[in-house]
């Protein structure tokens, strides 16, 4: 037997009654386990098997394929269900994580419970309704980055080290995860449409979300504006970085609603 807690982060229904289910956990990334029966509303797995269930499981080891035995559900994001947007963010920061267990980034999943943690408080966040959906997403985009070693370097300008640029519009290179202050960008480069305009504001809010303690990044709010252009930069580095298109269909889905 084995146990472990996770997340429900992805269902393949089988048949009627059976289940495969795939569970994002603290410390083995995200596992395959195929559940049966429980589908049937009398089921003592049912509620715990769910979408976005955060549970305690046990399962069976048959010749390397798991099967469930018991669960017990820790808790269940009850408001997801009802609001589509909302579900469809979850959805989207769910594809976002099952992409990387199944690409290269899946040895950094495996090995950091942050993951775990930072998929339940998207969760928590979403839910509650404390935080707005678009502050959600990017916090997840950024944090996860971060978290998968595509940490941006964001302490100050990569020629000259200036912290902030004198209060000044700093510049972002998304591609290379770099800062530069407007002087040694005008003297390095051209603009690119992978490259964005920092105001102090902004940086300070990217700087919050990727280098805050675990408990703080969700702590703070910002201005429609700076959430704006704050949306547009972490959704275009976590694409850049995990080699996404655009009509990934979970966020085609999100932006559509
Ligand atoms: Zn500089």
């Amino acid at each position: 037997m084995i146990n472990f807690s996770g997340v429900v982060i992805g269902i393949n229904e089988l048949d009627e009654k059976g289940r495969f289910l795939k569970i994002l956990t603290e410390k083995r990334g995200v596992l395959e386990i195929f559940s049966r029966g429980a589908k049937k509303p009398t089921s003592k797995n049912n509620p715990s098997t769910e979408l976005f269930a955060y549970a305690e499981f046990c399962v069976n080891d048959q010749s390397g394929r798991l099967y469930l035995d018991s669960s017990k559900p820790l808790h269940i994001f009850e408001y997801l269900r009802t609001d589509l947007k909302a579900l469809s963010l979850a959805v989207y920061c769910a594809e976002i994580l099952l992409f990387c267990s199944e690409t290269h980034c899946d040895d950094k999943c495996s090995s950091n419970p942050e993951i775990l943690h930072l998929m339940l408080r998207t969760l928590h966040y979403i839910d509650s309704g404390k935080r707005s959906l678009p502050l959600c997403k990017s916090v997840f985009e950024l944090r996860l980055c971060s978290l998968i070693g595509f940490m941006p370097a964001l302490i100050g300008c990569r020629e000259c080290l200036k912290y902030d640029g004198d209060n000044n519009e700093m510049y972002f290179l998304a591609k290379s995860g770099i800062l530069m202050c407007e002087q040694c960008f005008d003297e390095n480069f051209t603009e690119t449409d992978t490259d964005f305009i920092l105001s102090p504001a902004l940086l300070h809010t990217i700087r919050h979300i990727c280098l805050s303690d675990n408990e703080k990044y969700f702590a703070f709010k910002i201005s429609e504006k700076i959430q704006n252009e704050l949306s547009l930069i972490s959704e275009t580095y976590l694409f850049l970085h995990m080699n996404l298109y655009k009509n990934f269909k979970p966020l085609l889905y999100y932006n559509s609603l």
